[in-house]
């Protein structure tokens, strides 16, 4: 097999340039996008994908979730293709970078390797997964989920938007239900090349973020009683403080987190006092523990410690506590020998480069459920994402597209 030589790069003004057409379907209203999943503008935009990836000479599937994949052959007909993709949709905020960078850079990538005339062993499959978001239909990475096997095709068919929509009646309304049976197809590999959405890169002034973990999580809902009463007339020795048993065991939560470093994270991001009024103390409290790590031993006994210790703290108090656990993935570890290409094609190009884990979840973390997998990662500006601000530069940009070329190169395998 022949390693791709340093002087081996994308075309970063076409990927500019492409990045720029899709940004000027379904528009948002401060310069960012509002192309959420099966809408027009979603099919719009997947029509403009469509016909780039016909000039670029692919073949077209899709499957039952209105995922597209689309095909340049390889060499041996016997091997697994490597797929290469991200998502085209958008918050209904969202940025012009979120998925579609890592779907016109896949695209990118193949657009290179014919102009150079270079040919793979494996297939290579510049993949557009439907429904990444989640913000219309949830949950997020909703064609992923049901391609790994993680969700059935009935449950995502199912799904309600705010409308009351389901997402099976609109895909079809879109003209995008394909024939495929999800989850069909057979990996080689997944590479997917992704704005990181937080603020590390560009702080430690890293072109390349190579990741090797998606975070797990746990979103844990707890209920607190206390008694309502009034704020004035109550003495404070006769108070049952639904609120203050929740400020306690959100400053657990935080210590917790701070135990559990490096790479652990916990706090709160959601409370629903009731009555929720001024001069009343609430009776009842509701709140989410959001809590994550890289770590499945380290999560799981943060999940164990809060889990006993929160009912503890609201008994000092008289309050009432149960908790109920509302979300969770597993965390991911991505595959050692992929991640180790991502390094060395960094390295080989000469851009600067770190291990960094990713905070969100991403198509490639269900996919590692079925092949080997990983990410490539770019800095974005102030670490802002799915806000219409979001922004890279054209450097970024085309920076990480080298390095996804080189290790989906080395993937494939250069033939010749
Ligand atoms: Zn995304």
């Amino acid at each position: 097999m022949t390693a791709p030589t340093d002087n081996l790069r994308i075309n970063g003004e076409r990927l500019w340039d492409s990045l720029m057409e899709m940004a000027k379907i379904g528009p948002g209203l401060r310069g960012g996008n509002n192309r959420q999943t099966l809408t027009d503008a979603d099919a719009e935009g997947r029509k403009l994908f469509e016909g780039w990836c016909e000039a670029a000479g692919l073949t077209m599937g899709v499957d039952k979730m209105g995922t597209m994949f689309m095909t340049r052959p390889g060499t041996d007909p016997a091997a697994l293709p490597v797929y290469v993709g991200s998502h085209l949709d958008t918050q209904p905020t969202g940025g012009k970078f979120d998925g579609v960078l890592g779907v016109l850079s896949a695209l990118e990538v193949v657009r290179s390797l014919n102009d150079l005339g270079i040919k793979t062993k494996h297939p290579i499959v510049v993949t557009n997964w439907a429904n990444e978001e989640g913000a219309r239909f949830a949950p997020a990475m909703l064609a992923s989920g049901v391609f790994a096997g993680q969700l059935t095709l009935d449950y995502a068919y199912g799904r309600k938007d705010p409308e009351g929509k389901t997402y099976g009646e609109e895909l079809k309304r879109i003209g995008w239900v394909g024939d495929e049976e999800v989850g069909a197809r057979k990996m080689h590999a997944y590479l997917e090349y992704h704005i990181e959405q937080g603020p590390i890169l560009e702080a430690s002034e890293k072109q390349i973020g190579v990741v090797t973990h998606c975070q797990g999580l746990w979103w844990l809902e707890v209920t607190l009683t206390g008694k309502e009463a009034h704020t004035g007339s109550t003495p404070m020795a006769m108070r049952v403080n639904a609120g203050l048993a929740m400020s306690r065991i959100i400053e657990m939560v935080q210590a917790v987190a701070m135990e559990n470093q490096p790479g652990a994270v916990g706090g709160v991001g959601q409370v629903f006092f009731t009555p929720n009024s001024r001069n009343v103390l609430p009776g009842k409290v509701v709140f989410t523990i959001d809590i994550r790590s890289p770590d499945q031993a380290k999560l799981d006994g943060m999940r164990a410690r809060i889990e006993e210790e929160a009912p503890l703290i609201a008994a000092e108090l008289g309050v009432g506590c149960s908790i109920e656990p509302v979300g969770h993935f597993d965390p991911v570890t991505f595959d050692p020998t992929l991640v180790a290409r991502v390094r060395n094609a960094a390295e080989r190009l000469g851009y600067s480069h770190m291990d960094i884990i990713s905070g969100a979840g991403h198509d490639a973390c269900w996919a590692a459920k079925v092949a080997p997998a990983t990410m490539v990662m770019c800095p974005c500006v102030d670490g802002l994402s799915h806000n219409e601000d979001e922004n890279i530069t054209p450097q970024w940009a085309s920076a990480g597209a080298d390095v996804l070329l080189h290790a989906v190169l080395e993937t494939a395998e250069i033939v010749g």
